[in-house]
């Protein structure tokens, strides 16, 4: 059942993030409701991966609160949240197999509905009958599919990629944007895609947060943003 309350899904409340007296993240607020893909966007700098590890509970918080489902989870350590981090380098496991990378988040379940679960996943990231590879093996681009499907065996509540396309090349990175994109929706995901390239945030998010310096200055469909950019940054950051 869909969770109705206003309240369903992930709330970020003024969270702040310092390093000594670097102020990463300034007071930044954005829900993400159930299913919804949201992206970061911004420049190099701007406190994109600060503000995602905080969510994930990486990184500590100077103020505010991160809340799930309208409980604040805070406190709660990185393994208890429930939520799937994807890097930029998909950090597998370089001794184990493909299908044993995707099945080390779900080792708990029966051999047979760890195979099922592989198989389908695999099917879903479009790399059908590659269980028995060497990660070794494997190109940037299917390594990062890989890694997706790896996050998305033990059905994260929301699933946190912080830049996973930006090590690949251009071609390469547009055509696993769109994959990227379906696999979220076939998986039903809620999730958090950080990314420093407009064209990516939009062809992935349903809603585009756009931040500069630590701040978020404007939420809203790649539409909304277009057709209403509240500063001449987000006009600039869309590439528009
Ligand atoms: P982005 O992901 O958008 O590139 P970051 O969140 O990595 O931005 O960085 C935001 C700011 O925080 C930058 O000024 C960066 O130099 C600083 N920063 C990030 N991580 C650390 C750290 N571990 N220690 C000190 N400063 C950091
Ligand atoms: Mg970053």
């Amino acid at each position: 059942m869909v969770n109705e309350s206003t309240n369903a899904g992930l709330q970020v409340r003024d969270v702040v993030v310092t390093y000594g007296k670097t102020v990463a993240v300034d007071a930044a607020s954005f829900d993400v409701a159930p299913g919804e893909v949201l992206a970061l966007l911004g420049p190099s700098g701007c406190g994109k991966s600060s503000l995602l590890r905080a969510v994930a509970g990486l990184e500590p918080i100077r103020s505010g609160a991160v809340l799930w489902d309208g409980e604040d989870v805070s406190e709660v350590p990185v393994h208890r949240r429930g939520f799937g981090l994807v890097f930029q380098d998909g950090q597998l496991f370089p001794h184990r197999s493909v299908a044993g990378n995707i099945a080390y988040g779900i080792v708990h379940l029966s051999k047979t509905e760890q195979a099922a679960t592989v198989s389908r996943l695999l099917t879903m990231v479009g790399l059908e009958g590659y269980g028995d590879r060497k990660i070794t093996e494997l190109s940037g681009g299917q390594a990062q599919r890989v890694a997706l499907a790896r996050s998305l065996a033990p059905k994260p509540r929301l699933l946190l990629l912080d830049e996973p396309l930006s090590a690949l090349d251009r071609s390469l990175r547009e055509r696993l944007a769109d994959d990227v994109s379906a696999t979220l929706r076939a998986a039903h995901t809620t999730a958090i895609f950080v990314t420093h390239d407009h064209a990516e945030a939009i062809t992935i998010a349903d809603r585009i947060a756009v931040m500069d310096a630590g701040a978020i200055l404007q939420i809203g469909s790649a539409e909304e943003l277009t057709a209403h950019p509240t500063t001449a940054r987000v006009h600039a950051a869309l590439g528009i």
